[in-house]
């Protein structure tokens, strides 16, 4: 697919301005679109520099690609001129600004427009075009998210910690989210005390089975072959994930209907049993968001109809997936942009260890570790806990350098990007920010991960061993971590007081522990 206008009539027809769309803003509903401009030629392009900028699950690129696809045909069925350019038609394209520059003067366009984009690589080179003076350039908001981009820095400090529960609380009180007149409804801003159960074994019968898409991609696993377009994960020629607005809608309005009822009752549980293990209670709506075919303000709009419609839905679960979008995801744009490109250089550990071979294709005997990374591979999806408390737990208690650690996570999940995953990662799931975004670093031994999961019963290691040759990796690595870093730690009212359960061992089992973990983490691609 190229051209979706043909060339010729592309010609013909003068334009008077360019306005372009990255594969992250086909928001079916911005203003650009409400009526046609015969003055304007949008353009959306598949590019080398997208693919490449590191190495992609191949869902991830398909899902973006098909989505791209999809809102190029709806705009032009909308009367909008568009000018579709495939990666047969920019193999030879340097980069997005070589692109752009080309495509005004081929045009001799007299504007010259984009919406800004979330990620500041991108940012910066949208802003460094070298376009002829004679092109006005405008930059534009992409109308989607709650808090305008000019009033992040008021509510975000750069450089130090910020809490997300206040800044919450302001957005829940300035956006009138959940309140009774001035007090939270339900009266409390937060219900985590009733949320995050285990599931038992009856509840795995209740899970329901996840609305899934068969959207053919054929034809874009095809280019990326004809490209050697380097990715990994499993291809489906039936893309599971939705890939336009009806789909993306679909997918809300099961969510609203199946899962939001136990949102948050089973937010931080797993399980490697039936089905549904790979999805439980979650919406799966963050690449839907994350490429704007759907706005945090619908989504919360519709899962507050369906509390109101509901009466099995409580509040708990309500104010719990309203937290994460209102909340969490707003909250991390904000540190994003507050604190721009340094930090994505932070290190707070100084970690350096190279990222085991088995994330990149899951062979490991740790069960967790297998479930959270095949199912990764499988589906380019892994819920929040699966996330931080497996995966990134491990890198942060084994000393991983986060670079490979962000370049991971930017690869493999399907709503990766910058904005949302760097935070996400760097802050919270490593401390490398060094308590920017969290007030302690996340660290777990086995027992968290046997509380929240039925992993550990089928493990080759035990969870209840702390030291010798079966047992469970994650404890040794959890106090070898507190050990490496107790003089910064035990200043830390959340952590400090955990030390006096080490203390309380005999030297000898502390030794043992330390020892075999010291050994572990020289032997990692084994473990
Ligand atoms: P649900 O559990 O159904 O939650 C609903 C929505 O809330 C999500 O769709 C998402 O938009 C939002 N949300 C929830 N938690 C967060 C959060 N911590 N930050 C931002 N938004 C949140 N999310 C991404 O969108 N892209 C990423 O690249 C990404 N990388 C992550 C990396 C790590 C190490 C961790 C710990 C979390 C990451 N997250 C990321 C946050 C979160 O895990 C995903 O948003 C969530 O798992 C997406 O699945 P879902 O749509 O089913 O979410
Ligand atoms: Fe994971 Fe340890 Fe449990 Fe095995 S025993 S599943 S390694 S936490």
């Amino acid at each position: 697919m190229t051209n979706l206008c043909p060339k010729k009539q592309l010609h013909a027809q003068s334009y008077k301005r360019l306005a372009w769309i990255l594969g992250d803003q086909l928001n079916y509903q911005h203003s650009w679109f409400s009526s046609p401009r015969s003055d304007t030629l949008f353009v959306i392009a598949e590019l080398r520099q997208e693919t490449d900028y590191t190495c992609h699950h191949v869902q991830k690129i398909c899902a973006f690609f098909a989505s791209m696809r999809r809102f190029a045909n709806h705009l032009q069925s909308q009367g909008h001129a568009v000018l579709y350019l495939d990666l047969d038609a920019t193999a030879k394209t340097k980069s997005l600004s070589h692109l752009i520059e080309s495509m005004c003067e081929r045009f001799k366009v007299e504007e010259f427009q984009y919406q800004r984009p979330d990620e500041i690589r991108l940012l910066e080179q949208l802003r460094c075009l070298s376009l002829p003076n004679s092109i006005f350039v405008s930059e534009q908001d992409t109308e989607h998210f709650f808090l305008p981009f000019e009033e992040l820095k008021s509510y975000i400090k750069a450089g130090r910690h910020n809490r997300l529960e206040s800044f919450y609380r302001k957005l829940r009180k300035r956006f009138d989210i959940l309140m009774d007149d001035t007090e939270p409804e339900g009266g409390q801003w937060n219900f985590d005390e009733d949320n995050r159960k285990k599931l038992k074994k009856a509840d795995l019968a209740e899970i329901p089975s996840p609305l899934v898409f068969k959207n053919d991609v054929e034809d874009i696993l095809a280019s990326l072959e004809k490209h050697d377009i380097e990715v990994f994960g499993t291809a489906q020629r039936n893309l599971l994930w939705p890939v336009d607005r009806n789909q993306s809608l679909e997918l809300l309005a099961w969510f609203c209907d199946q899962a939001l009822v136990n949102f948050g009752r089973f937010q931080d549980a797993m399980t490697g049993q039936g089905e549904s293990k790979w999805s439980l209670y979650h919406s799966r709506l963050s690449f839907a968001m994350n490429c704007k075919m759907l706005s945090p303000e619908e989504v919360v709009n519709a899962s507050i109809t369906a509390y109101q419609q509901q009466p099995s839905i409580n509040i708990a679960q309500l104010e719990g997936f309203i937290r994460q979008i209102l909340g969490w995801r707003e909250f991390v744009r904000a540190i994003y942009w507050v604190n721009g490109s340094d930090y994505k250089t932070l290190n707070h550990f100084e970690s350096s260890r190279a990222l085991p071979e088995f994330f990149w294709n899951g062979k490991t005997k740790m069960r967790c570790m297998s479930e959270a990374i095949n199912q990764s591979l499988e589906t380019s999806y892994a819920h929040h806990i699966q996330r931080l408390m497996v995966t990134g737990n491990f890198c942060l208690l084994t000393g991983i350098d986060p670079d490979q650690v962000d370049n991971w996570y930017l690869g493999i999940y399907i709503d990766a990007i910058e904005w949302v995953e760097l935070p996400n990662t760097r802050g919270m799931s490593q401390f490398a920010d060094g308590g920017i975004i969290a007030t302690k670093p996340y660290a777990a031994s086995g027992n968290y991960i046997n509380k929240m999961s039925d992993y550990c019963s089928q493990c080759h290691y035990k969870v209840k061993e702390k030291s010798g040759e079966h047992a469970c990796p994650f404890n040794g690595f959890y106090w070898n971590f507190m050990i490496t870093n107790r003089q910064e730690l035990a200043k830390n009212p959340r952590i400090g007081m955990l030390y006096g359960n080490w203390d309380r061992k005999p030297q000898v089992e502390r030794d043992e522990i330390l020892n075999d973990a010291r050994a572990n983490l020289l032997r990692l691609e084994n473990l």
